[in-house]
């Protein structure tokens, strides 16, 4: 049954090819036009094309170029206004090529692995030629783990897998402590809570668009670093950005990152829409293993997953994805405690979010969200707003009313690790009660200046910096200071 329909697949397939190349062979292809998008470990560079075209590309050396040549295409937009700012592409040349081809040469200012598709025309877009360039050895993310923190998070995920596989065995989970594993005789490691942030959509991907031409990819990134900066203020908190500017990354590259990234929470920021102006409020999605809780949540993740494909990547990796699923998630033990907790904060999160705005649905809804599958690290999917809705897109736009969705978010958050704090952080080692006798200690916040410090704490300049053996004025951040008692 199975291999039938896979032969019927490949006949469906081939007949595609087969258009494919006839349309390409009757008419030559134009490009309409190019866009750009920067990222910190790769650049993107996107052509719009009337029909498909055969791409050739190949580097060259002294000086440093990347050559791409479409076969029977003419240029028919301006290239001049095209901003290279943040790539690694220094300038831009076109030229015809064998007297019925395009030629564009990228002069580049560094090393690049490039990478080229095509991807057939869908709502937003028409036939696309995408160029990837990847920078060898960049990171993802702008201020990527320390490797030492990464190992002790390493540690700390294999006591409790192996606590998580005590208790599947009936055995007392006490037996095998945190501490055990972290090693008792060494200094508590008092990490930080990595939280990953995920702006949805990016570059290619504009996501929904309000009835005021208001981009969710747009107010979602205000939003996610509106909420990374008040994860960074706050001690024993980190944000990491999975997007930090406006380029597309797939969706399993998300959650790679964030495991990567060894986080201890994911939450995917978007705005909602819907066919109709009058729906609004926000909602909180967590992963389903079963179907979605509702239709519109599985309508929702219907749209939200096509984002890859608007988003632009190779769309070949949908089967891996299932098996990824069934070996990665459904079967794996970790997972349900993992989305326990993702409930847990989810309810938590959407206390706090009742408390801001209209919620369109009273508890956390599920559904199969591509980005919530990381079998290990709890994660949600927060619909801020319906931006198709006139009242609620001006709102979305607003500083002040962005600032109150990600103190919401947070509040919930933050309230969960307070109660529950992964055993090497700092908030666990505060919990314990393990401070030093001398006094507290404070980690140095982005902002802070040493007379404040002082002053919060009351304690006298001279003091603290006589406890800390400090001869300037001169604090870094992050930076643990030990505030003496006064
Ligand atoms: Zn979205």
């Amino acid at each position: 049954m199975t291999r039938m329909i896979c032969l019927v697949r490949l006949l469906v397939g081939l007949g595609g090819v087969l258009l494919w190349l006839a349309s390409g062979l009757a008419s030559a292809a134009s490009v309409d036009n190019l866009r750009l998008w920067a990222a910190p470990d790769h650049a993107r560079l996107v052509f719009d094309l009337s029909s498909p075209a055969r791409a050739n590309v190949f580097s060259l050396d002294n000086p440093r170029r990347l050559v791409i040549d479409l076969d029977d295409s003419q240029l028919n937009a301006s290239v001049d206004r095209l901003d290279l700012e943040g790539s690694a592409i220094s300038t831009l040349r076109t030229g015809v090529r064998d007297g019925d081809g395009l030629r564009v040469v990228l002069e580049l200012e560094r090393e690049v692995e490039p990478r080229h598709f095509s991807l057939a025309p869908n709502d937003q877009y028409g036939h696309r030629l995408v160029v990837d360039l990847e920078y060898p050895g960049e990171s993802a993310v702008e201020d990527p783990i320390d490797p030492i923190e990464a190992m002790i998070r390493e540690q700390e995920i294999a006591a409790d897998r192996a606590r998580s596989e005590a208790v599947a065995q009936g055995r007392n989970p006490a037996d095998i402590s945190a501490a055990e594993v972290l090693g008792s005789d060494k200094p508590h490691p008092k990490r930080d809570i990595i939280i990953a942030i995920d702006a949805g959509h990016g570059g290619e991907d504009p996501g929904a668009i309000g009835p005021g031409g208001t981009r969710e990819k747009d107010v979602v990134l205000e939003m996610a670093k509106r909420l990374a900066r008040l994860v960074n203020a706050a001690e024993g908190f980190r944000a990491v950005m999975i997007r930090d500017g406006d380029y597309y990354i797939g969706l399993r590259q998300r959650t790679r990152i964030a495991r990567e990234q060894k986080a201890d929470f994911f939450v995917s920021i978007h705005a909602d829409a819907f066919n109709s102006p009058r729906p609004n409020g926000s909602s909180v999605y967590a992963l389903s293993q079963r179907g979605a809780t509702s239709e519109t949540a599985q309508w929702l993740a219907a749209s939200e997953n096509e984002a890859d494909l608007i988003g632009g990547v190779d769309g070949s990796l949908s089967l891996d994805d299932k098996d990824e699923v069934l070996r990665g998630v459904l079967l794996d033990l970790t997972m349900t405690a993992t989305l326990n907790d993702s409930l847990t904060i989810g309810g938590q999160v959407l206390d706090q979010l009742g408390r801001v705005n209209r919620l369109h649905k009273s508890r956390v809804e599920q559904a199969g969200f591509m980005v919530l599958k990381s079998p290990d690290i709890p994660s949600l999917l927060v619909e801020t707003g319906f931006i198709s809705n006139p009242e609620e897109e001006r709102r979305l736009r607003d500083g002040a009313y962005q600032q109150k969705v990600v103190q919401a978010l947070f509040g919930g958050i933050r309230g969960h690790f307070q109660r529950n704090p992964p055993p090497a952080s700092l908030l666990a080692w505060q919990r314990d009660g393990n401070r030093s006798p001398e006094g507290n200690e404070y980690r140095i916040q982005p902002g802070d200046t040493l007379s404040e410090i002082a002053a919060r704490h009351g304690v006298p300049v001279a003091q603290l910096k006589q406890a800390n053996e400090l001869n300037g004025d001169v604090i870094r951040v992050g930076q643990v200071l030990r505030i003496p008692r006064s």
